[in-house]
């Protein structure tokens, strides 16, 4: 339950400065651009966060130790890379990115405002085997109406998951859904995005274990289209 979890009542109420210090791209008066949910041990952002030094990012992770320890991996990786003088100091230096303890299931525009978002991503995500707990799912109807309101047009979803009943029930839905299409790779190759498809698939603690257990990965990638018109 969410009782003892305290959410913003809107994103103008997230208080971004407590998650990005003051000399990160907050200054120029940016939002997170990217999220990662359910982001686990947060493989994704600390591979993503030198490589898009200047967009802000943001994992949401429901296990509070699981979210702690990712905010102790990142603020590490603040203080390692402090020193600008330093070669070995990443461009960025980790105040690019951040996570919340947070059910991204129930609270992501408490987050996000409409289309603040450019990449959403969803990795591994619990597949949540049963039929009668399949309304549990991170892909339903229901939640992609959220996605597609707080992703700008053009902007991408990444998804990827080694249980092949997932993917199609995510394919399914995303494919249903009349404010996404999808998008193969290798035309998310030719617009730049090689080095994010090889974080999403090999960046993560899940998709680590996955390739040691030299289980399949499915990658599926949607891009949100305009809005469509009114009548
Ligand atoms: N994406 C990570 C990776 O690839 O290593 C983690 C994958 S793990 C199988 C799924 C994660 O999603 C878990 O850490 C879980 O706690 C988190 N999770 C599940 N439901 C969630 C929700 N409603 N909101 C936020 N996180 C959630």
């Amino acid at each position: 339950s969410d009782h003892n979890l305290d959410y913003p009542a809107t994103p103008n109420e997230v208080g971004w400065e407590s998650h990005y210090p003051e000399d990160s791209p907050l200054a120029d008066g940016k939002k997170p651009e990217f999220a990662d949910v359910g982001c686990g041990f947060g493989g994704l952002l600390i591979t993503l966060a030198p490589l898009f030094p200047s967009t802000l990012m943001l994992g949401m992770e429901i296990r509070v130790q699981v979210s702690q320890y990712v905010e102790d991996r990142i603020q590490a990786l603040r203080v390692k890379h402090a020193d600008k003088t330093n070669p070995a100091t990443l461009p960025g230096g980790y105040k690019n990115v951040s996570v919340v303890r947070a059910n991204a299931m129930k609270f992501l525009p408490n987050f996000f405002s409409k289309h603040q978002l450019s990449k959403l991503f969803f990795l591994f995500p619990d597949p949540h085997f049963k039929a009668r707990k399949h309304k549990q799912r991170i892909i339903s109807p229901t939640l992609l109406a959220e996605y597609a309101y707080v992703l700008r047009p053009g902007g991408i979803v990444y998804t990827i998951t080694d249980v092949k009943d997932l993917h199609e029930w995510m394919v399914k839905h995303f494919m249903e859904f009349p404010l996404f299409e999808p998008v193969d790779e290798e035309t998310l190759i030719q617009e730049g995005h090689r080095n994010i498809i090889q974080a999403v698939r090999t960046s993560t603690e899940e998709g680590k274990k996955v390739e040691r257990n030299k289980g399949d990965k499915y990658l599926a990638c949607f891009r949100r289209i305009e809005d469509l018109p009114w009548p």
